[in-house]
């Protein structure tokens, strides 16, 4: 069995984002050599999450609109976490969106569904935050 791992960096302008990284991690499989097998895809940080969903622009405003309807960023002293930090809007954001995924590899790809696509979730970002890789197979 062959095992690849990877750590992809991020430092978004805004403390929210919603990036892409499809292709990223597709170039990461290739790298890898691995044909047969899993990739998971983590955020490893608390406030950031990993996600499937559609590429989508209304969909991703939706998403903003329903995460700040369940968590608004605003005011900061609404949440007991915050004082020394602002952000425990963040960790409940990262929570409802998930931390990872798993994608089955298959004959050299990624063996998404038609319009599924991998997403790099910033909730409190302007800062350097890291993805892992991690591929199993063969
Ligand atoms: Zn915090």
């Amino acid at each position: 069995m062959k095992t690849f791992r990877k750590e992809l960096w991020f430092e978004t302008r805004q403390r929210r984002e919603l990036i892409n990284i499809t292709g990223t991690v597709a170039n990461c499989l290739k790298e890898s050599g691995i044909r047969e097998g899993l990739l998971l895809c983590n955020a490893m940080h608390i406030t950031a999450s990993v996600f499937i969903n559609d590429d989508e622009s209304g969909l991703h405003g939706d998403f903003e609109e329903w995460l700040e309807g369940l968590a608004p960023e605003k005011p900061y002293s609404r949440y007991r976490h915050n004082g020394a930090e602002d952000n425990a809007d963040a960790h409940l954001k990262r929570t409802i969106m998930g931390r990872e995924v798993v994608v089955a590899v298959t004959q050299g790809a990624l063996d998404l569904g038609p319009w599924e696509q991998i997403f790099y979730g910033e909730f409190d970002g302007k800062r350097r935050k890291r993805v892992l890789v991690k591929i199993i197979g063969e």
